[in-house]
């Protein structure tokens, strides 16, 4: 299996206790022992590994724990993975990156968006355009290279302003941001979620790239290029989660749902993907969170190959529901209610926590 690129970025932090550990062998004396350091502690197992679940022996299941979900969706999803072509894809990914981010940062950032696009190359025709700055600089790359910009000169579809931690995605060119990692005495230290936004922007492009009629701004549920919200964002967050893991970069990332005051979101409410259609709230993050679920779910139950058959189907002029049913062999409405049963299991108490 050829993950050999990404093992550097793991290094870094593991370099770093290997210098401290062999500082503390080494030097003989009475205060060998190295006092732990932030990367230390980054430096522990994984929670998620990949192994079917016997829970998972017959699909669409309604009582497992997110482990179990977890751990089979990427068993499945790295065996599907390593079936991928090896060879360099002749669809190449651009890389616009501010100088000041350094070099560490810039090469991650790189070798990432290259992986990621020979993952996926079969699925790809378009070259594909990643932009790493502030958003001044984005306009400015948009203008200069003649890419798609919306009515500001971005491609966010608003004027952003107080940029630091936004990131977004239209047709084929895809903002990461300002940063993927902090430096920390002095040495450059990736944070698992500016990575996973990385390559959850990617996978934007990615899917844009297979199915590019619906633009940026998708229509409502009468248009036939109607794309539910939970699928688009939880493509996001699920194929953006699961290519560091494969790229042995970091653990699969997951996180606790809040809505725009910080305060939980009731598991009833996180059941009903027919209510994370449509709804888009730019200021909470629920249909980003039932969407990764429901992308679990359905690679733990029948594999990668069908969530991406999904955008292969609607760009060839399917209904999303017709491509949905088709990919997976159950009908949405179906795989609703699956879901919501499911998810209503997941948790003990009425909030998700
Ligand atoms: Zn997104």
């Amino acid at each position: 299996m050829f993950r050999g690129k990404s093992r550097k970025y793991l290094s870094i932090a593991t370099v770093l206790v290997a210098v401290l550990l062999l500082q503390g062998c080494s030097s003989g004396s009475e205060n060998a022992v190295p006092e732990p350091t932030e990367s230390a502690v980054a430096v522990k197992p994984h929670r998620y590994n990949p192994s079917q679940s016997p829970a998972f022996a017959e699909p669409w299941p309604t009582s497992v724990t997110r482990k179990e979900m977890i751990d089979t969706a990427l068993f499945k999803s790295f065996e599907f993975l390593d079936t991928m072509p090896q060879a360099p894809c002749e669809v190449k990914v651009n890389t616009y990156l501010e100088e000041s981010m350094g070099p560490e940062q810039i090469e991650l950032i790189e070798t990432t968006s290259r992986r990621m696009i020979e993952l996926f190359c079969d699925y790809l025709s378009e070259d594909l355009h990643v932009i790493g700055g502030d958003y001044d600089f984005v306009k400015e790359i948009v203008a200069q290279e003649g890419l798609w910009s919306d009515q500001f000169g971005g491609i966010c579809g608003y004027d952003v302003k107080y940029d630091a931690g936004t990131a977004c995605a239209a047709y084929d060119v895809a903002w990461i941001g300002q940063q993927v990692g902090t430096i920390r005495r002095g040495e450059f230290v990736p944070e698992p979620a500016r990575v996973t936004l990385l390559t959850h922007e990617l996978f934007h492009v990615i899917h844009d790239d297979i199915d590019p009629k619906p633009g940026p701004n998708i229509p409502g549920p009468d248009s036939p290029l109607f794309r539910p919200v939970w699928l688009v964002e939880g493509a996001g967050q699920f194929f953006g989660s699961i290519v560091p893991k494969y790229l042995e970069m970091q653990d699969y990332q997951t996180y606790l749902p809040y809505d725009s005051y910080g305060q939980m979101l009731k598991v009833e409410y996180l059941s009903d993907l027919k209510k994370q259609e449509s709804i888009l709230s730019r200021n909470s993050g629920e249909h980003y969170y039932s969407g990764l679920v429901a992308h679990e779910y359905i690679a733990a139950s029948i594999g990668l190959a069908p969530l991406l058959d999904i955008w292969v189907r609607v760009d060839q002029g399917d209904s999303f529901e017709e491509a949905f049913e088709k990919a997976t062999n159950i009908s949405v409405k179906e795989f609703y209610k699956k879901f919501a049963k499911m998810h209503d299991n997941l948790y003990e108490g009425e909030f998700v926590e």
